[in-house]
């Protein structure tokens, strides 16, 4: 615990926005005295991991990356968390990210752009950025991320290690400052298959503090060993795109070639255009953060500023502490709610959510799994994307689908620059990670 503690005070990527030092090491002591005593040690007690900086641990800060929640300390315990803790695991940092999880490069944050961990010129990804490059750079074993349209899987990819975003509701969100609450997930990232299996293990379950959070059962060591899948799609839409980059595209080819060479069958499948889900998901994203953010106006949580009536308050808190990325979105969100608009964009994109859900279920009475790239493009350079929030967004066409969908998901570190995504149905995590290892 020490070593990395001290590897993450030093470290240039701007990956931390608190270490949890006192905490860490008094709970890193009591597992000595454990071993002192020859007692029985579980499989996760002792071992440190990172807390994208959006969950509530008690006493500890939890800024969102915005200056609205600086110096705002969690009152409580989100429930995945104390799910680890109950485990033994050692929570020893809260990680940069995008700022209430706005954002697909980790720029979107008063604490600075977090630097890719292969590349440290490039971008981490986002929104959970500095979660990818703490296991990249292995300054935590495993990190806690958030994924509501990608945020766990891109950056893992930007960093080539495992990410995966499960079935929502399988891990409860209690404890998660809500992004778009109908696709936040909490997730794992990590360096192997058999780490993000028991750390969903771990996590999952039903939480009578989340209504939308549901049973599952365990998964085993050995339920992922043998591959029994039969057939395997991928979206020719997403492969036959003019926005992929030429390499990404030859080198999913290749890899879909190498299944097929092992037998597996392979499908091309028909899907929405990526325009489409991108819009879909940003419609319905924008319309649940500019609802859930409604609650951060200086009364409760977070830098009051005064002004001369309570309404003003409000407006010079909310202007002056949200970013402009968390702002246009708010504005957004707020404009497709309103009346003369709800029905024309937001009601038109939960028909079109539907829509999508159906063609995914569809699909997965042909398919076992379907492959994809994570991305489209590569990481840009940090500064770059700043420029153009609509090509930020097009860069999330690959991962806002499966979101949507609910769907368990999951990037490994090959095939293409920025990894291989792999989906199954709704609640079959089991088979995304059976496939992960069968890649492997
Ligand atoms: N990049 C996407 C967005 O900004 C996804 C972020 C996330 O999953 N938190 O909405």
């Amino acid at each position: 615990v020490q070593e990395k503690l001290d590897l993450l005070k030093q470290n240039k990527y701007n990956s931390v926005n608190s270490l949890l030092d006192t905490l860490a090491l008094n709970l890193a002591s009591k597992v000595d005295a454990k071993i002192a005593n020859n007692e029985e040690i579980g499989l996760l007690e002792g071992i440190p991991f990172g807390i994208k900086d959006v969950y509530m641990l008690q006493g500890t800060y939890t800024t969102a990356s915005s200056k609205l929640l600086k110096n705002y300390k969690s009152a409580y315990t989100a429930s995945a968390i104390q799910k680890l803790l109950d485990a033994g695991a050692i929570p020893i940092v809260k990680e940069n990210c995008d700022s209430f999880g706005h954002g697909s490069s980790s720029e979107n944050t008063i604490f600075g752009a977090v630097k890719n961990a292969i590349n440290p010129e490039l971008v981490a990804g986002g929104s959970s950025g500095g979660s990818a490059v703490n296991v990249a750079k292995e300054y935590t074993v495993f990190s806690i991320g958030g994924d509501t349209g990608g945020s766990i899987r891109q950056p893992a990819g930007y960093n080539h290690i495992y990410g995966l975003k499960p079935t929502y509701g399988r891990i409860s969100r209690y404890g998660l400052m809500a992004y778009a609450s109908s696709t936040d997930c909490v997730g794992p990232l990590a360096k192997s298959v058999e780490d993000i299996r028991i750390l969903l293990n771990v996590m999952s379950g039903k939480d009578p503090k989340d209504q939308t959070s549901i049973t599952s059962t365990e998964i085993s060591e050995k339920a992922i060993l043998n591959n029994n899948i039969k057939t395997i799609g991928y979206f020719k839409n997403f492969i036959e795109s003019e926005a992929i980059d030429p390499k990404i595209k030859a080198d999913f080819l290749t890899s879909i070639e190498k299944i097929k060479a092992t037998g597996i069958k392979v499908k091309a499948l028909d899907f929405f255009k990526s325009d489409i889900l991108v819009s879909t998901y940003y419609t319905l994203a924008m319309a649940e953060t500019a609802s859930n953010l409604s609650r951060l106006d200086g009364t409760n949580y977070g830098n009051r500023i005064e002004a001369e009536n309570l309404i003003e308050t409000y407006a010079v808190t909310r202007s002056e502490n949200f970013s402009e990325e968390t702002k246009r979105r708010i504005v957004g969100g707020n404009q497709v709610l309103s009346q003369g608009f709800s029905d024309e964009i937001y009601l038109k994109g939960l028909a079109l959510r539907d829509q999508i859900s159906e063609n995914f279920k569809k699909d997965f009475e042909e398919v076992d799994i379907i492959l994809s790239p994570v991305t489209p493009s590569t990481p840009p350079k940090i500064g770059e994307s700043l420029k153009d929030p609509h090509a930020m967004y097009l860069s999330d066409a690959y991962t806002v689908g499966f979101s949507l969908g609910q769907l368990p998901t999951l990037t490994v570190p090959q095939g293409t620059a920025t990894g291989l995504q792999i989906t199954a149905a709704k609640n079959n995590d089991e088979l995304v990670l059976k496939f992960a290892n069968f890649l492997k």
